[in-house]
C-alpha cells in the first residue's frame, strides 16, 4: 500500500504508517520476521488503550528519565523493532542521558546487526556497543543468543532500558541485580511485570516524550529526580492502565459493535 494515499482522517493512519515503517525494516534486514509478529501483539494492545499517551505512561515516563538520568551507567539495548521505529529518538535520548546505545538482538544475524549500526550511525550515533567486534560477556540465567552483552555496556549497567523486550531477559537482568525499565503496550507481559519501571505505550509516542521530558529534568539535583522515582508504583501504574483497557472494552469497543457502514452517498461526500 502506497501510505500517502491514507487519507488524514482515515482512523488508522498513524497506525498503518507505523506498519509499513516496520514492513520496510523487515526488508532491510532491521526487523527479524519474529519481530513483525511481536508489533501486531503491540498493535492490539495499542488498540485497547485508545492508540494514545494515558496520564498512567506519561507519570512512568517521568519516572523512568529519572532513573536514567540518576543512574551511573546507564544503558539502552537496541533491538531491530526499537531502531525501525524511533532511531532518532534513541540517539537524541542518549546523548541528553548519557545513556549508552547496545545493540542486543534476539536473533542475531550479521546482517542485521550491521543494518541496525548503519541506521544508528546515520540518525548520529557515535558510539554503539553490543557489535561482534567488542569485547562481550555472558548473563548467565539467559540461554538464548541475547545473554551476550557488551563488556562495557549492559555488562556493567545499573540501570538498563529495554524497550518491546522478552520477558526471559528482563527477568534475567532482574536476576543480576540491573534495574529495568521497560515500554511495553502489554501491562500483563512477563517484562512489564518484571521491570522496575514500565511505559505502557507505544514506543513510536513514548520515545519522542522521554526525550523531551530528558531535557526537561536533566538540570534537576539528585533530590527532586529521587522524588519521581520514590513515588512511582509500578504494580499500581500497570493496574491502573489495564484498567483503562477493561474500561474501554466496556464501553467504546461496546458501541462500535453497533456501529452501521456507510452509504455509497456518504462515502462520496467523505471523499469529496
Ligand atoms: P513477554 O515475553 O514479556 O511475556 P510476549 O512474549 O507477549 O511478552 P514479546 O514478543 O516477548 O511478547 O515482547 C514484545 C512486547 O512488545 C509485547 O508485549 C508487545 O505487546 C510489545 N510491543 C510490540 N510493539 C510495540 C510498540 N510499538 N510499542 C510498545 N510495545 C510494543
Ligand atoms: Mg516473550
Amino acid at each position: 500500500m502506497d501510505i500517502t494515499e491514507i487519507p488524514d482522517d482515515h482512523p488508522r493512519k498513524v497506525s498503518l504508517e507505523t506498519r509499513e515503517t516496520i514492513i520496510e525494516g523487515h526488508q532491510l534486514h532491521i526487523v527479524a520476521t519474529a519481530g513483525l509478529l511481536a508489533h501486531g501483539r503491540g498493535e492490539a494492545f495499542d488498540y485497547l488503550i485508545g492508540e494514545t499517551t494515558t496520564p498512567q505512561a506519561k507519570k512512568a515516563i517521568y519516572a523512568a528519565v529519572a532513573e536514567i538520568l540518576l543512574a551511573n551507567h546507564p544503558v539502552i539495548s537496541v533491538n531491530g523493532n526499537v531502531c525501525s521505529l524511533v532511531p532518532t529518538e534513541l540517539v537524541e535520548f542518549s546523548e541528553i542521558t548519557g545513556a549508552l546505545l547496545e545493540i542486543n538482538l534476539f536473533y542475531y544475524r550479521k546482517e542485521r546487526e550491521d543494518a541496525i549500526l548503519k541506521v544508528l550511525h546515520d540518525a548520529g550515533a557515535k558510539t554503539v556497543l553490543g557489535t561482534h567486534d567488542r569485547p562481550s560477556e555472558t548473563i548467565p540465567e539467559l540461554s538464548s543468543n541475547r545473554r551476550k552483552v557488551d563488556s562495557e555496556g549492559i555488562a556493567k549497567a545499573d540501570v538498563v532500558l529495554v524497550p518491546l523486550e522478552d520477558g526471559d531477559r528482563t527477568e534475567a537482568l532482574r536476576a543480576v541485580g540491573k534495574r529495568v525499565v521497560t515500554v511495553d503496550l502489554n501491562p500483563m507481559s512477563r517484562t512489564s511485570v518484571f521491570s522496575n519501571i514500565t511505559i505502557v505505550d507505544n514506543i513510536i509516542r513514548a520515545m519522542p516524550i522521554m526525550v523531551e521530558v530528558a531535557n526537561e529534568l536533566r538540570e534537576l539535583e539528585t533530590r527532586e529526580l529521587e522524588k519521581f522515582v520514590q513515588e512511582f508504583d509500578n504494580g499500581e501504574n500497570l493496574e491502573t492502565s489495564l484498567q483503562i483497557m477493561i474500561d474501554r472494552l466496556q464501553t467504546e469497543a461496546k458501541e462500535a459493535l453497533h456501529r452501521k457502514p456507510r452509504t455509497v452517498k456518504e462515502l462520496k461526500e467523505a471523499d469529496a
